[in-house]
């Protein structure tokens, strides 16, 4: 996974090696992982990227047992909550893939313990994936009968031209080589199939972009209260710009953002007082204009 471009520090999806300081990092152990944003094309990125070593560690098992919503971390209760509220949340995404696709082969990466994938079959697909962690892959084939690969997505052996949809639940963030990554499963799709990556947007919502603004001129790095499992933090252009990149004809994104009932909230009173009194407005705007939105669905068509 360490390729030369990560080795000089340069963009993961354009290349350029301008950057600014992002003011947010993380710690590993004792190594500080700072964040950058490109001033070509404004992806921002975690650097220096992770090892293998470090993602092998990050990983274990432990990553699925803690509840880690606002990291993204596909915690046990991430997922049983999920299933329970909702398939509010299963419906909405699958209502956006539908406009594309309605039926098909339709193939998970990181498919997790299967939730999103058994609801996706009750729903007509034919579906398979893959999952990293050795307890999702035989939660989900105890649980639903799914019989998914244990493989990360960089080892999978992909078939050429064997699946209509390739989706990406909460993983392309975490991908030290996410515009690989897209092009192999564009690999993966028939003529005219779809890739689908839904990820957080942290920087996009009303508290990221205020964040962002306030830190930044005060000189301040925030440092985030996990490992850095976050390696690409996406707005709606940068991924947008990452699937025509990657060779797709044409992107879509969709905005979407959590209600605030069920978001979590970190740091200190003042900062939970503010971020949930600003969720609220969001929420609406978002809901009514498509923007602002703290998660984002994005589609790239073969
Ligand atoms: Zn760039």
């Amino acid at each position: 996974m360490s390729s030369e471009t990560n080795i000089a520090g340069s963009c993961p999806l354009c290349n350029n090696t301008e950057y600014r300081c992002f003011p947010i990092h993380y710690y590993l152990g004792e190594k500080r992982f700072n964040v950058r944003k490109c001033r070509t094309c404004k992806f921002i990125f975690v650097f220096p990227r992770p090892t293998d070593e470090e993602i092998g560690a990050m990983y274990a098992d432990e990553y699925f047992l803690h509840d880690g919503a606002d990291c993204g971390a596909h915690s046990m209760t991430d997922y049983e909550t999920a299933a329970q509220q909702g398939s509010v949340k299963f419906s909405e995404i699958l209502g956006y893939i539908k406009q594309f696709k309605s039926s098909g082969d339709f193939f998970e990466v990181g498919a997790g313990m299967g939730y999103f994938l058994d609801y996706v079959r009750s729903e007509g697909y034919t579906v398979n994936g893959i999952e990293y962690s050795p307890l999702g892959v035989s939660k989900a084939r105890e649980k639903f009968g799914l019989n998914l690969s244990r493989s990360s997505f960089e080892q999978f052996p992909e078939s050429p031209k064997s699946h209509d949809i390739v989706f990406f639940g909460d993983v392309l963030e975490h991908l030290v080589q996410p515009l690989e990554m897209l092009r192999k499963a564009h690999c993966m799709l028939r003529h005219g199939g779809i890739t689908v990556a839904e990820v957080p947007s942290m920087f996009n919502s009303i508290v990221g972009r205020g964040a962002e603004i306030i830190f930044g001129a005060l000189g301040k790095s925030k440092r985030m209260p996990m490992p850095p499992y976050h390696v690409n933090e996406f707005t709606p252009a940068t991924l947008q710009r990452i699937f025509l990149s990657a060779g797709y004809r044409e992107a879509t994104v969709f905005q979407r953002i959590k209600h605030p009932s069920t978001i979590a909230l970190r740091g200190n009173a003042f900062e939970k007082a503010t971020k949930l009194a600003l969720q609220y407005p969001n929420y609406i705007v978002t809901k009514a204009f498509g923007i602002l939105g703290d998660r984002l669905v994005g589609i790239g068509v073969k």
